[in-house]
C-alpha cells in the first residue's frame, strides 16, 4: 500500500451504532498493512460488518509499551498501521497514548482519522456551554477520592465532563450531591447512538432521583456533563467607593502597598483591586 506507507493511522470507530463509521475509516482499515486493536475479538465484529479482512495485532494497556516498540520497528520498515480501540476515538480513556508518543518522538507521521467520540457526541447534544470545557475521564473508584474530585471541580466556572460506568453511576451521583449544589444543571447522556439513547438535562437533585428510582437509568454507558459554577457578577468588580479609597492610597504609596491596604480596609478581593490599580496607573500615563 504505497500511498500510506510508514504512517500510524489513529482511526475512530463507532460508539454503538455501526453506521457511525466514516468512509475514510473503512478505507484506511482495508488498506493498511496491520491493524492494532485494543481487543482483537471485539474489533472483528466491526471488520466483518464492513468486509475488512486485514491482519490484527493486540495493543492493550497491559502490553502497550512492548507492543509499541514492535510497531515502531514495522513503521520504520515502511509498513502502515491503523490503531483502533473497542469504541470511539483511541486514547480518549482508551489505550494508545504510549504508542502515539513513541511514534511522534521517533519523528514518524501519526494521522488522525476522526469519527465517533462519546465525549463530543454528548457535548454536541447537551445544551450546556461548550466553548470551554474540561474532560475528566473516569471518576476515581473510591467514594472518598470521588468526593475529593468533586470538591476540586465544584467551583470551576466552565463545563466539566466525565465518563461513568453502569456500576458506579448511582454512587457517583450520590457523592456528587454531597459536594455540588443540588440545583446545579447536569446532563446525563446514556447509551449514545444506541437503541436506548437517553439524554436528560436537569438539576443534580432530579438526576439523582431518576437514577435512584428508574432501573433503566443505571444501565449502559454514561457521559455526565456538569454546568460550570455561576460566578456572582458583583464579585467580578469593585465598588465606586472602594475605587476611591484605592485611588487615594495610590497617591501616597506603591501599587503593592496601596492594594494591600485597600484590601485590609474594604475587604475587597486583592486581585480585583490590583487590576483596578493597574488601570488607574495606566490611565494616568495617557
Ligand atoms: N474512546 C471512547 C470514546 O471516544 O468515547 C471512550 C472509551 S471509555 C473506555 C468507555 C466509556 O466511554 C464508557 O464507560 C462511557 O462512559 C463512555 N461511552 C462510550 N460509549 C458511550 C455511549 N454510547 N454512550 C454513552 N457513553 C459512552
Amino acid at each position: 500500500m504505497s500511498t500510506i506507507d510508514g504512517k500510524l493511522y489513529v482511526v475512530a470507530t463507532p460508539i454503538g451504532n455501526l453506521a457511525d463509521m466514516s468512509f475514510r475509516a473503512v478505507e484506511t482499515l482495508k488498506q493498511v498493512d496491520l491493524i492494532a486493536a485494543e481487543d482483537t475479538r471485539h474489533v472483528k465484529m466491526l471488520l466483518q460488518h464492513y468486509g475488512i479482512t486485514n491482519r490484527l495485532v493486540s495493543l492493550h494497556q497491559h502490553n502497550e509499551d512492548k507492543a509499541a516498540l514492535a510497531l515502531l520497528e514495522k513503521l520504520r520498515a515502511g509498513q502502515s498501521i491503523a490503531l483502533v480501540s473497542d469504541a470511539g476515538t483511541p486514547l480518549l480513556s482508551d489505550p494508545g497514548m504510549p504508542l502515539v508518543k513513541l511514534i511522534k518522538d521517533a519523528g514518524l507521521d501519526v494521522v488522525p482519522v476522526p469519527g465517533a467520540c462519546a465525549l463530543i457526541a454528548a457535548l454536541s447534544a447537551a445544551g450546556l456551554p461548550v466553548s470551554k470545557f474540561t474532560f475528566e475521564g473516569f471518576t476515581p473508584r473510591t467514594s472518598s477520592a470521588r468526593k475529593a474530585f468533586f470538591a476540586e471541580k465544584v467551583a470551576s466556572p466552565i463545563t466539566w465532563v466525565f465518563y461513568e460506568s453502569s456500576h458506579r453511576i448511582l454512587a457517583s451521583l450520590q457523592d456528587m450531591a454531597e459536594i455540588v449544589p443540588l440545583d446545579r444543571e447536569i446532563v446525563i447522556a446514556r447509551e449514545l447512538t444506541k437503541l436506548h439513547e437517553t439524554i436528560v438535562k436537569t438539576s443534580l437533585a432530579d438526576a439523582l432521583e431518576r437514577v435512584t428510582h428508574d432501573d433503566n437509568m443505571r444501565k449502559g454507558e454514561f457521559v455526565v456533563i456538569v454546568d460550570g459554577a455561576q460566578i456572582d457578577k458583583k464579585e467580578q468588580s469593585i465598588s465606586a467607593e472602594h475605587e476611591k479609597i484605592l485611588s487615594i492610597l495610590l497617591k501616597e504609596c506603591s501599587i503593592k502597598s496601596a492594594v494591600a491596604m485597600a484590601a485590609e480596609i474594604t475587604g475587597a478581593r486583592k486581585k480585583l483591586l490590583y487590576q483596578a490599580a493597574l488601570a488607574m496607573e495606566s490611565a494616568k500615563n495617557i
